[in-house]
C-alpha cells in the first residue's frame, strides 16, 4: 500500500465496488478500503430482494454480467401490501431476484480486484483528512492496529449506514452537507432465512405484512426465497414509546402467527440497521462524495438499497474522475451527482418516504379498513398513478365507500397531493449550489406537512 492514491473508496459493499472500478476503468489508481476480512465482503444482514432494472442498469456500465443462476435463489414479479386480513391487499409490480447476497458481493469483489483495484481489508476507517478545508485523505487503523495516514484527490463514503466519513467531518466542513446521523434515520431490523417443513404460497411475491402490534412502519416482510424458503424480518424506529421494546421480540410474536415454532428450521437470524429517510439532498463536498446507504439512497419503503447503491456507485466513480481530470474539487465541481442521483432514483424515492410517513400515520387497523372498502387502490401507489390527476367522480366514489371516516379520506388526499408536490419539486433541482438552501427549505416544508 502506498501513502497516497488518486481515489480513496471506503467500504467495499455495492457502492464501493462499482465506484472504484468505474474509477480504475478510467485509467486511476484506487485504494479501495474495507473494515472486514475479504473473504467477509459481501455478507450482510438483507432481505436479498433486488430489481432487475436498477441491478442490470448498473452491472451494464460495469461491464459485468448480471446474476448468474448460482447467486439466484427465486425470481420474483410482485410487490403485496397485505394487512391482517389475506383478502385485503395490493399488488405492485416488482420485477428482480432474491439473490444470495454473500456470493453476488464475493463475485463484484473479484472483478474489481482484477481490474487493478488495490484492496486493503481488516482496515478500519478511523476519520478523513481535511486541509484547507478540502478532504484530502483518510485515518485508518490496520489489522497490527497501526493507526496510518492514506492521502487522496478525491475520497468516495460508501462506509454504509454509519457513513464514517460524512459523519467524522468538522462542523466548518461544507454547510450544505449533513453531517448528523440520528436515531430516527434508521431502524434496527431482525432477519431470519428459514426453511419450512412445507411449501409456501407466496412464490415470486415479495410481501409486507401489516400488523397492529407491530411499531411504525408496522410490518413484518416475507419474501420468497425457493419453494420452502423465506427470508423475513422486521425493524422499527426504536424511539418514544417503542424505545426499549425489543425488534426480536416484536419479529418472534409477529412470525408465529404464520410460521409456528416447529413448522421450520431457522438458516440464519442477526440483525442489523437499515435506513429509511429519504436521500441526502445534497451528498458532496470540497473532495467528497457520499453514496448508497451513507447517503440515504435505500427506498425508503421497501429498504431495497443494493440497486441504487450500485447506481449511486457507478455515479459517483464517472464524477470523481472529472473532477480528477479538471484538477477541480470543488462543491461545484461535483454538484452533477446530485443532479444524477435526483434523476435515478432520488425523486422516487423521496416520494416514497411520504408514502411511508402516511402509512405510519394511518397504522395498520386503519389500513385494514382502506384496503377493506378499497379506499386506497393500487394506482395510489406507482408513480403514474400518483401523477394522474383524479376526477371529481373519483374522490365522490372514494368518499362513500370512506364512510364515515372522511378524516382518513382527507389524509390521504393531503399524502397524495404532497407526493405529487415533491415529484415536482424534485424535478426543479438546482443545476448549480447557489439555489440549493431555498430549495432545500422548500421540500423540508412539503414534507412538515404530512408528520
Ligand atoms: C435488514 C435489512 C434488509 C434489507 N433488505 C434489502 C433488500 O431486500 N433489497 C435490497 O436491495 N436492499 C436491502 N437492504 C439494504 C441494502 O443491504 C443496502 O442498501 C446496501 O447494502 C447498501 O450498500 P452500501 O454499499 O451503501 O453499504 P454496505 O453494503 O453496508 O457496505 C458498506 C461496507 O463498508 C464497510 N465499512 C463500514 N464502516 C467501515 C469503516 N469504518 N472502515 C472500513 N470499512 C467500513 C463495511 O464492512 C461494508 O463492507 C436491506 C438492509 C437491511 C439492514
Amino acid at each position: 500500500m502506498k501513502d497516497s492514491y488518486e481515489v480513496i473508496v471506503v467500504g467495499a459493499g455495492p457502492a464501493g465496488v462499482a465506484a472504484s472500478l468505474i474509477c480504475r476503468k478510467r485509467g486511476y489508481d484506487v485504494l479501495l478500503l474495507d473494515k472486514k476480512k475479504r473473504e467477509k465482503i459481501g455478507d450482510k444482514v438483507c432481505g436479498e430482494a433486488i430489481s432487475k432494472e436498477t441491478v442490470h442498469e448498473a452491472l451494464e456500465k460495469l461491464s459485468i454480467a448480471p446474476p448468474k443462476e448460482e447467486e439466484i435463489n427465486a425470481r420474483i414479479e410482485d410487490l403485496v401490501l397485505r394487512t391482517a386480513s389475506p383478502k385485503n391487499h395490493i399488488t405492485l409490480p416488482a420485477i428482480g431476484y432474491m439473490i444470495n447476497r454473500y456470493k453476488f458481493g464475493q463475485r463484484l469483489l473479484q472483478e474489481v480486484i482484477r481490474s487493478g483495484v488495490i484492496l486493503k481489508d481488516q482496515c478500519r476507517v478511523k476519520q478523513p483528512i481535511i486541509r484547507d478545508n478540502k478532504v484530502t485523505g483518510v485515518l485508518i487503523k490496520d489489522s497490527e492496529h497501526n493507526s496510518i495516514v492514506i492521502l487522496s484527490k478525491m475520497v468516495i463514503d460508501c462506509s454504509g449506514t454509519m457513513a464514517v466519513i460524512r459523519t467524522g467531518l468538522p462542523q466548518e466542513y461544507e454547510p450544505k452537507l449533513n453531517k448528523k446521523i440520528t436515531k430516527a434515520d434508521f431502524a434496527p431490523c431482525y432477519r431470519e432465512i428459514i426453511e419450512l417443513n412445507h411449501d409456501h404460497d407466496l412464490e415470486g411475491k415479495i410481501v409486507l405484512q401489516y400488523e397492529t402490534d407491530i411499531p411504525e412502519p408496522g410490518y413484518i416482510w416475507f419474501f420468497a426465497d425457493g419453494k420452502k424458503r423465506l427470508n423475513c424480518g422486521t425493524g422499527f424506529i426504536k424511539e418514544g414509546k417503542h424505545a426499549k421494546k425489543s425488534v426480536k421480540s416484536v419479529y418472534f410474536n409477529a412470525i408465529e402467527k404464520y410460521y409456528p415454532k416447529g413448522t421450520y428450521k431457522t438458516i440464519d437470524g442477526r440483525g442489523d440497521v437499515v435506513p429509511i429517510r429519504a436521500p441526502l439532498w445534497n451528498a458532496v463536498g470540497n473532495g467528497l462524495i457520499v453514496a448508497g446507504d451513507a447517503a440515504f439512497h435505500a427506498d425508503p419503503l421497501t429498504a431495497e438499497g443494493h440497486g441504487p447503491a450500485l447506481m449511486a456507485g457507478c455515479f459517483a466513480g464517472e464524477v470523481a474522475c472529472n473532477a480528477i481530470e479538471k484538477n477541480s474539487f470543488k462543491l461545484e465541481d461535483l454538484w452533477k451527482y446530485n443532479l444524477l442521483i435526483m434523476k435515478e432514483f432520488g425523486a422516487d424515492h423521496a416520494r416514497s418516504r411520504i408514502l411511508t410517513m402516511a402509512l405510519e400515520k394511518i397504522g395498520p387497523e386503519k389500513l385494514e379498513f382502506l384496503l377493506k372498502r378499497k379506499v386506497i387502490k393500487q394506482s395510489d401507489l406507482t408513480s403514474a398513478g400518483i401523477m394522474k390527476k383524479k376526477s371529481f367522480k373519483d374522490y365522490l366514489d372514494r368518499a362513500v365507500r370512506c364512510f364515515p371516516k372522511y378524516g382518513l379520506l382527507l389524509m390521504m388526499r393531503k399524502a397524495i397531493s404532497t407526493s405529487k408536490a415533491i415529484a415536482k419539486h424534485c424535478e426543479t433541482y438546482p443545476a448549480t449550489p447557489e439555489n440549493y438552501d431555498v430549495w432545500k427549505l422548500k421540500i423540508l416544508d412539503l414534507y412538515s406537512q404530512i408528520t
